[in-house]
This record gives C-alpha cells, structure tokens and sequence, in this order.
C-alpha cells in the first residue's frame, strides 16, 4: 500500500481520488482553499471525457443532470453558417463515439465527484509552499507552517502548479495574447438565438462569441467571449478590469443574438489565458503531475478537465497494475501514456484560436471545409481510449 498525497482537489484531482476509491492505496487530497468552490459555471464533456465516468462513478449522475446538445454550429458575425457538426442531433455522437457530449454545471460535475469519493480524505486550508524528498518519501511543507510526507505526491495544483516547480524548475505558464470574458444566461431570456439547444462559435477577425447550453433541460447558456490581445500580461492577477464599452464595439454590426447574448458577459472583467510550455518531463523522483500542472492549454477544445481526467485515470491505473515493480517504473509508463497526447491538444487548441479568429478572406472557405467535416479532423480527440 502506498501513501499517495495529492495537491489539489480540481477536476484532475478528484477524478484521480475517485478512481482509487475502492483501492488499497491511502489517498490524501490536499487543497489550498478553505471550502471547494468551482470557477466557472458550465463545462462541454466529450466522450474522451464521458467514457471514464463508469469508472469515476458519476456516470448515473452526470446523465441525469446534463444535456445533450443537438449540433455544434459555426457562425460568421452576420450570423450565417460557416460549419457544423451534428451531436445528439440523429444520435449522430454517440453512434460515433459510443458515448454522449454533455453540456453540465461545474458544480454537478464537483458534487458528483465528491458524492464518489467523501469529503473526509480531502484537507482543506493547505496550501503547498514547497517540496522535498528524501531516500524513501516527500516532505510537504505548507503554507501554514505544517508539513506531511507520503510516499508519492501527484501535482493536481492547476496551472500555477507549485509541484511543477519541482518537477522542472522553469517551467512556468506563458501568456497565449489571449483573453476571455465570461457569462451565464437562462436560455429562456435569450429568445435570439437561432439553435438554443445547440453549441456555437460566433467567429470574427481577432475574436470569437462561444455558446452552449448546460443542464438537464438546456436551461441555461454558457458565454464565452475570446479576444486576441492585450500583446502582453504584465499583471500578476490572472483576472484584470477592463472596459466593458470599448469590448463592446468590437462586436458592432454582429448577428443580434450575439448583442443579447453580450448582455448577459462580465465585460468589466478580463481573464488571461495562458499555456503551459512543454517540459522535458512530467516527473520527478516521486513527484509526478496530472492536468493543467502539466499541459495547461487553451480551451476551444473543450478538453482542459477532460484530458485532465484521462490523465487521472491513467495514472490510477498504473499505482494499481501488479506488474508495475516501482513507483519510478509506474511513472514513466504514465509519462509514455500522456505526454504526447497532452502536448498534442494544447497544440491543437492553440491553432483553433487562430482559425476560428480568421480575418475576411484569408483562408476562410478552407477553414470552413474544414468545420464541415470536423469528424475526420478531430476524431483522434473524441475516439481516444487509454492502453493501460
Ligand atoms: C474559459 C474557460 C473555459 C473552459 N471550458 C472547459 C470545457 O468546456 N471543458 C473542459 O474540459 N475544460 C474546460 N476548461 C479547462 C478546465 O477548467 C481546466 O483545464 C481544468 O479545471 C484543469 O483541472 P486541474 O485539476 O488540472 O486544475 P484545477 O481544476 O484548476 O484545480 C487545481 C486545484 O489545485 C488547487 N491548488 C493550486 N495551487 C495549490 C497549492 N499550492 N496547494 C494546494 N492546492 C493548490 C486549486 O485551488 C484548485 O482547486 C476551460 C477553461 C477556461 C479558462
């Protein structure tokens, strides 16, 4: 039996936490905040993603409580349809894919998760200040002057991991030039929307409006705004104001359900997005990292929580493989499993950005073909299965 301290309770380290449930492992959950709040309200799971539910337990409740999005539209401003993709639409996914695109609450997912595997092997108010390892375990030293060891700690810590920073020194997350602001809608308010129970890309020169429904009965909307700039971040905030009339006209002349569905966006708040550089490895010693710690990447795929939790299953799988002989061994067949493929759709989401933000008429109707046949283009995200 291994003692196996995981630094954050995201998405990454309760599907981890849920997957080694009914193990012989003790897992400790450690996380910074004093109560388990989610940021953001609503979340696209792909059948990557939904396909491990069985195994993490939330299969039943994340049936019940999402919705089933009938196509995924691409928009130019004007509102006409550059692409699209049928879902739910002639059961078109699920043949495909053999499981559902669900739209859902973050908090669902949370709860779900947490219904599976008890509050009580989480610690909240421990935030990782630093790690240190001896011959035989870490030392995890937090922000309040404590410290636990284990035998192996898995980094869950999000984006500003700090155990990536052991794990390799250097690495930090880079700014993309990219930006967001986000909202939430009931959809019942948004009566300008052509498809309310379907995904859409609004795209324009330098910036895109993304919608999609969340919950059991589509009742409410996901916004998103992206935007290409400020060139650089120079704040430490992750979040900085901004001028919510001067967002605004970039979006003048615009299809009228995107002005609704503006009405509905925090303009006043902008989020940077960033990256996470590609690292030499995803372990050290016995410190290894899953999620956004590794392979932070922007979101147009839908897939950053997602590829969290193929990660978490992975690597679950392998602490629990018998002919695993050593941590170490575990670890690296875990960084061959992963790596590649994390780095893939971080690279793959990073060019999303710059085709869906195409400016008139360079390369636009190649595009489009391009999201008229998004099955043969992206089926290697949908149709991934893990080989251990
Ligand atoms: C606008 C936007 C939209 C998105 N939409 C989607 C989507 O539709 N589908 C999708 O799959 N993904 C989406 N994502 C991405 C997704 O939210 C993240 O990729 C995902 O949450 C990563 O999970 P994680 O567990 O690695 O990190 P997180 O969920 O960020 O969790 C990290 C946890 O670690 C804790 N922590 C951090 N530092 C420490 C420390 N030092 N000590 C202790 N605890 C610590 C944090 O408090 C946090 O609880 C989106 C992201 C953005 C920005």
């Amino acid at each position: 039996m291994a003692r196996i301290a995981v630094v954050g309770a995201g998405m990454g380290g309760l599907a981890f936490a849920s997957v080694m449930r009914n193990t012989s492992h003790q897992v400790t959950v450690y996380e910074q905040a004093s109560e388990l709040a989610e940021l953001g309200a609503g979340i696209s799971l792909w059948a990557n993603g939904t396909r491990l539910f069985d195994e993490m337990g939330i299969a039943g409740q994340m049936a019940e409580r999402s919705c089933e999005t009938e196509v995924a539209f691409f928009r130019n401003e004007d509102g006409s349809v550059a692409g699209s993709q049928f879902l739910a639409r002639e059961n078109w996914y699920r043949s495909e894919y053999g499981y559902p695109y669900y739209g859902a609450f973050r908090t669902h997912l949370q709860s779900a998760l947490l219904e599976v595997i008890g509050r009580d092997i989480i610690q909240l108010n421990k935030q990782l200040v630093t790690l240190e390892e001896t011959d035989d375990k870490v030392l995890l030293h937090w922000a309040d002057g404590s410290q636990d060891s284990a035998d192996v700690v898995v980094g869950a810590d999000g984006i500003k991991s700090v155990v990536r920073k052991y794990v390799s020194p250097g690495a930090n997350p880079a700014f993309t030039g990219n930006s967001a602001f986000r909202g939430l809608a009931k959809t019942a308010d948004l009566n300008l929307l052509p498809e309310p129970h379907s995904f859409t890309d609004w795209m324009g020169d330098g910036m895109h409006v993304l919608n999609f429904p969340i919950g059991r009965d589509f009742e409410y909307q996901t916004i998103v705004v992206f935007i290409d700039g400020p060139e650089q971040w120079t704040e430490e905030a992750w979040r900085i104001p901004a001028d919510a009339q001067e967002i605004r006209t970039h979006f003048d002349g615009w299809h009228p359900a995107v002005s609704q569905l503006l009405d509905h966006v925090n303009l006043n708040e902008r989020w940077g997005m960033f990256q996470v550089s590609p690292m030499s490895s995803w372990h050290r010693g016995r410190a290894v990292l899953i999620g956004d710690a590794a392979h932070g990447m922007m979101p147009h795929h839908g897939q950053g929580a997602i590829s969290s939790f193929e990660d978490a299953v992975a690597l679950a799988h392998l602490f629990n493989d018998p002919s695993m002989t050593s941590v170490a061994e575990a670890l690296t067949r875990y960084e061959q499993e992963r790596k590649a493929r994390g780095e893939k759709i971080q690279t793959s989401s990073r060019r999303l950005n710059d085709c869906l933000h195409l400016p008139a008429g360079q390369g636009r109707t190649e595009r489009n073909a391009v999201l008229n046949s998004l099955e043969k283009h992206f089926s290697w995200l949908h149709s991934y299965q893990l080989s251990v």
